[in-house]
């Protein structure tokens, strides 16, 4: 902790803690990206409302952002035409986020087009040189982790505390690992996330997570005075669709399931987060879908997670005889069965069909996710459903909640400076 400390206070005077332009500005302490509900194709949803000439200059800011991110190089011209801004409007904010390390110039031009006039412009694409992103992820069950990002998602440094319960993760182990992350960090830091499994709401506050057994704590807005730099705190299953959506194979409208200590997911339509009521979209776990007798940790029986989670589906190959591998095919197909119920429902109403589940390899396998896709076409398919749903493993590795977290605090980070 000492090392750390003091690693910290020369980070801090050397001015690597000095947060983003604008950032006394900061009026929000956090902000879920499902609260926000935004999503990187919905950024000119605001179009045609009456809107603040701030708001008109974020929204301006995220959008030339998003279609460069995270590997992107085009020309003013270029992103004039694709988001429907004048050259001078996009000519103005690029200036200013050239200014600011967000954007650069690649010093390469665009190609002539034969038969169009006009001078090559210049690229711009994403500056991954100067500013840095922390993001943790607190959903691991022996360990929570950090990583050092550029502004395109690449990740650069990472730090982990090992842990022997997730009940033993605290406040004060997540300032000691953002102080260990921040430390590893080359450039300035943009902002910080922490994806947690549980509800988070609109402030960063955590509301309740039972892996953590936490209720009620306002992370973002410690870590945030802490560090002096904004912090986001969301959801880790919508963290990890997002790192499917932006950086794997996920399309727009996209559902997301996360197999782990719980069951989490995530929902993406039309390219933005669903949030609901409680920022609760997606907790399906505690769902009953047959009239089963497990019992849930919630008090009730038969729920999705009761019999879903890892550590329940584990402890029933524990009970198979050594060797039992068909025994091990029935508990993966009855599984994914229960998944194929569970989602048939949302995929008719939200006319989703991309589905990715995401888990470990003894679980997510072919066996569970050949009965799933095999529940879902059965119980959906129709006229008005011209293709099949495609249900697939997500192929992401352990960075994947990280990733998306970082896309989290682009998007935050963007909103407040
Ligand atoms: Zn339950």
């Amino acid at each position: 902790m000492k090392e750390d400390d003091v690693l910290l206070r020369e980070a801090a005077e050397e001015g690597a803690l000095v947060g983003p332009p604008g950032m006394g500005e900061l009026h929000s302490t956090g902000t879920s990206a499902s609260a926000n509900g935004f999503g990187f194709s919905s950024v000119l949803e605001t179009e045609g409302m009456k809107a603040d000439p701030t708001d008109v200059r974020i929204n301006n800011r995220i959008a030339i952002f998003n279609i460069l991110f995270p590997h992107g190089a085009l020309s003013r011209a270029q992103v004039s035409r694709r988001i429907g801004l004048s050259r001078a409007s996009v000519s103005e904010v690029v200036a200013s986020m050239i200014d600011e390390h967000i954007l650069t110039e690649n010093g390469r031009s665009t190609e002539s087009v034969p038969g169009r006039r006009g001078k090559r412009g210049t690229q711009i694409e994403i500056d991954t040189n100067y500013w840095n992103i922390i993001s943790l992820d607190l959903s691991q069950e022996f360990v929570i982790q950090g990583v050092v990002s550029n502004l395109a998602g690449q990740i650069l440094a990472r730090a982990e505390i090992s842990i022997a319960s997730p009940k033993d993760v605290d406040v004060d182990i997540v300032v000691e690992l953002c102080r260990k992350v921040i430390s590893k960090a080359p450039g300035k830091i943009f902002g910080i996330g922490i994806a947690v499994p549980g509800v988070v709401d609109s402030t960063g506050t955590v509301i309740d997570s039972r892996n953590l057994d936490w209720n009620n704590v306002p992370l973002a807005s410690i870590i945030q005075e802490t560090f002096n730099l904004p912090c986001t705190v969301d959801n880790d299953a919508n963290c990890a669709l997002l790192a499917e959506r932006f950086f794997g194979d996920g399309e727009p409208n996209l559902i997301f399931i996360q197999i782990s200590m719980g069951i989490g997911a995530g929902v993406l339509i039309n390219g933005s987060i669903v949030s609901g009521t409680n920022n609760a979209a997606g907790e399906i776990g505690h769902t009953i879908i047959d009239d089963d007798d497990t019992p849930c940790v919630c008090g009730k029986h038969g729920c999705l997670e009761a019999s879903l989670c890892v550590p329940a589906l584990r402890a029933r190959f524990g009970d198979l005889s050594a060797g039992d591998t068909d025994g091990r095919s029935d508990i993966l197909r009855d599984a994914g069965e229960k998944l194929g119920k569970a989602l048939s429902m949302s995929v008719s109403l939200l006319d989703v069909t991309d589905i990715a589940i995401y888990g470990p390899a003894d679980i997510v396998n072919d066996t569970l996710i050949d009965r799933a896709s095999e529940v879902v076409n059965e119980r959906t398919m129709s006229v008005v459903q011209p293709r099949p749903v495609r249900v697939r493993r997500c192929e992401f590795g352990d960075n994947i909640v990280m990733q998306g977290e970082t896309t989290c605090v682009l998007q935050h980070v963007l909103r407040a400076i």
